[in-house]
Order: structure tokens, then sequence, then C-alpha cells
């Protein structure tokens, strides 16, 4: 029997991913959106126009996440949805908060009360641990800084207490940032691709940049979108981290990435208090180890490899 997924937050980065790779296993998908737009750029650059049912619900509103679930009949539900950016959850603490938290009470909720047999997978983030030297695990204490992070920490909690007080079907991946041509210019490596390929054309003559000796852990999105489906063809539910497990700075990333171009980085790149965070953490990378043992998985594409497939996207 063909399965049917439900992906919701399909026009982003992941959603669209994810959509791409379940049609090619023959799922029929279905993809949730606040609204409906004119266009998706994301999902067009997947060629995914027409192959996707999208439909918008507002995951805030329990009722209408009720109707959406009860009429999608989902086998499998991935929550991709809300704001998404560290810095920008410092402007937007509230939206934030409320964009991670509700859509996964209100969809575990009904999955209680509607007794759904389906299995929910939501995307969680390593920011949750806050500063580390050590690679995070699941299980370490999270330690949230950001109001980004206090949201998917929330998020986190929820599916836990969920899947063991009324042994839902749900988990959680402890997302590290993973980056496609996808990505939009307010995060840090495409604005980093972008002007760095701009650079190189003549078209821009500097760089600027906040700390650029944050250490992070970065992999290629289409990777992590095969470890969200892996996770939940387990029998059971369970939480894991999704990262590629190599620490870099971000210096290194830059000049990685200028290297890539032929150009030396320190001609181009300033450091500016701007673009600095009020509450950075400093130091935050992922252990895939529990996933690998579990399920095969581990990432192949490392910062240089990443770095590769973002300048073909761009060139
Ligand atoms: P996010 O923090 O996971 O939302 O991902 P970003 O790509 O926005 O940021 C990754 C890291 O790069 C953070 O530690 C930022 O503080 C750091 N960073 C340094 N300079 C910049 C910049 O100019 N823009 C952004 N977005 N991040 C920067």
């Amino acid at each position: 029997m063909r399965k049917t997924a439900l992906i919701c937050g399909v026009s982003g980065q992941d959603g669209a991913l994810l959509a791409k790779l379940l049609l090619t296993k023959g799922y029929k998908v279905v993809g949730q959106t606040r609204k409906l737009q004119s266009s998706y750029p994301n999902l067009m650059k997947l060629g995914l126009i027409g192959k996707v049912d999208v439909l918008a619900c507002d995951l805030m509103d329990k009722k209408a996440v009720k109707e959406m679930l009860l009429d999608v009949e989902p086998d499998e539900i991935y929550n991709l949805s809300g704001q998404s950016s560290v810095g920008l959850s410092f402007e937007k603490p509230l939206e934030t908060f409320e964009s991670h938290t509700l859509p996964v009470a209100n969809i575990l909720e009904v999955m209680r009360s509607e007794k759904l047999n389906a299995r929910f997978f939501n995307a969680g983030s390593g920011e949750c641990y806050g500063n580390s030297d050590i690679a995070i695990e699941i299980g370490m204490p999270m330690q949230p800084i950001s109001p980004y992070a206090m949201a998917k920490a929330s998020a986190l909690m929820l599916v836990e207490r969920y899947r063991e007080i009324y042994g839902v079907y749900a988990c959680t991946g402890v997302l590290f940032n993973h980056e496609s041509p996808l990505r939009g210019e307010r995060f840090v490596t495409q604005k980093i691709i972008s002007s760095a390929v701009q650079i190189s054309k003549g078209q821009m003559d500097k760089l600027e940049l906040g700390n650029l000796d944050v250490i992070r852990d970065w992999g290629w999105a289409e990777e992590y979108v095969e470890a969200m489906w892996l996770m939940l063809q387990r029998d059971k539910a369970e939480d894991f981290v999704i990262a590629t497990g190599k620490p870099y700075s971000l210096e290194d990333f830059v000049k990685a990435t200028f290297d890539a171009l032929g150009l030396k980085w320190l001609d181009y790149v300033s450091s500016s208090e701007r673009y600095m965070r009020g509450n950075e953490v400093h130091s935050n990378y992922g252990n895939p180890k529990a996933l690998k043992e579990k399920t095969g998985w581990a990432a192949s594409l490392k910062m240089k490899g990443v770095i590769k497939k973002m300048l073909e996207g761009q060139i």
C-alpha cells in the first residue's frame, strides 16, 4: 500500500528536500503551509510543483490541525515548520517560541486523543544544548540561551513526555546546522557563499560578518532529510542527534570558501559588531554515533563537501 506522508512546513529548505526524497520512495506527499502562496520557490527549484498536494493549515489552531490530520490520514508526519533562524529569534522571541511549540503540542494532542496510527518526527536543534566543548549527545543537559533554543527545547520535552506517558510514536531529530542552495541569505553559509562568488566576479568588494570564532557542525541538508525518514522506519521511536560530528570554526568555513575560489579571505572579510548576537553559543557540534549504530546513517559530506556543493549550486 502506498504510504502517505504529511510534511508540515513544506515550503522551507528541509520540507522541500524531504518532499523530493519521499516522492522518489513512492509516497503520496501532502505538504502543509501556513497560507497558500502564488509560488513556492523551493518546491519549484526541485521540480516538485504539482507533485506535492499543498494545503493551508494554521498549526497554532488545534481544531484546524485535527481536521487536517483526520482528513489526510498520514502514515508519517514530519514537522519542519517554524521560524528557523536563531539570529531572528532575538528580534521575534514570542513568535519564534509559539511557532515551534504550539504546532507540536497540537499534533501530539490530536495523535493522543484520536488514537492516530501515525508516526511523528519533529525537527529539533543542537542549539538546545548551548555551549559545549564536547560532541553533543541525547541525554546531555539542555542549556538553551536563545529564544529559538528555548522553543526547540520545549518541543523536545513535549515529544519525550507524550511518547513516555501516552505511548504516542513520536521522536525528535536533534539537527545541527545543515545547508543547501535553498538556504536564505539570513543564514551565514549562504551569505558567505553568495558574497564570495560575487567578489570572485568583481561584483562586490567586502564581506562583513559577525563572530568568526564560533564553532559549528555543518552538514548537507539533503542527507539530513534521509536521516529523518530513517528514524521513522524504526519500530521504536527514539530521539537521535543528526550531525556530521566534525566541528569547524566559522573562520574555517570562510577560508575554505575563498580558497575554493582562489581568493585570500583576509583581503575581503571583516568582523563587525553589527552581526554579533546578544547571547551567542560559542561551540556546538553533535555526535551522530547512536544514529549510525541504529540506522546505518552517516553524513558523507563534511564542511568542505558542503562548500563545494553550495558553490556548484551558485555558479
Ligand atoms: P543559526 O544560528 O543556526 O540560525 O545559523 P546562522 O547561519 O544564522 O549562524 C551560524 C553562526 O554564524 C552563528 O554562531 C552566528 O552568530 C555566526 N555568524 C557570524 N557572522 C554571521 C552573519 O553575518 N550572519 C549570520 N546569520 N550568522 C553569523
